[in-house]
């Protein structure tokens, strides 16, 4: 069973080994990357090979359309986590176009458990319900959702209190929003960085 993974499981540990020999072996000591990256499930959206970073450069959570609520358990771990012990300097919301959870979440449709998961976008589109209705066509209207859904985990991010309290003690740490794009394979920038308690915006 699955054969073919672990032959390519075998190549690629061979393949790092044959670059940099000591590679494993430092890593087994310690881990130490610099970001967090907060994206969805989706395969095709595979985290450190979008930014060409190796194991052990980017410390990873992923979940069904990169949410960050302040009551997952499991998010929060990873984030006080990463903030307190690993002290990552920047955490990447990571959406990206086309994400089937966004469309998942407004289309009316019933799915079962992820319904609730997916309440914040829908409680995103709400709050955006006359910027989305003035845009021309569903694919402009998913798209921007797909944006302010990034904007509004960005925000869950920063005003989360093991955030605060990294910046109270002045540890530099900066949250980020992108979008990934299938289509090309490149990052958008919202431009919603945020890096300090006075940065934190209202409801936008
Ligand atoms: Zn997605």
């Amino acid at each position: 069973m699955l054969d073919d993974l672990k032959d390519n499981n075998r190549a690629w540990a061979q393949r790092k080994v044959a670059i940099d020999p000591g590679f494993f072996r430092r890593l087994e000591g310690q881990q130490a990357p610099k970001y967090l990256w907060i994206g969805c499930s989706d395969s095709r959206v595979p985290a450190n090979d979008i930014v060409g970073l190796d194991p052990g450069e980017l410390f990873v959570h992923r979940n069904v359309a990169n949410l960050a609520p302040p009551q997952d358990a499991n998010y929060l771990s990873v984030l006080q986590f990463a903030v307190d012990v690993i002290k990552v300097e920047h955490v990447l919301v990571v959406g990206h176009y086309g994400c089937g959870g966004v469309a998942a979440a407004v289309d009316g449709q019933r799915r079962g458990l992820v319904d609730h998961w997916l309440h914040p976008i829908r409680e995103t589109q709400n709050e955006h319900r006359e910027e989305l209705d003035a845009l021309d066509g569903p694919k402009a209207r998913w798209d921007r959702l797909v944006e302010l859904n990034v904007q509004r985990q960005v925000r869950n991010v920063a005003s989360d209190v093991f955030v605060q309290d990294a910046w109270a003690r002045g540890q530099p740490l900066c949250v980020h929003g992108w979008v990934y794009s299938l289509a090309n394979g490149l990052v958008n920038d919202l431009g919603v960085s945020v890096a300090g308690p006075d940065e934190v915006a209202g409801p936008g």
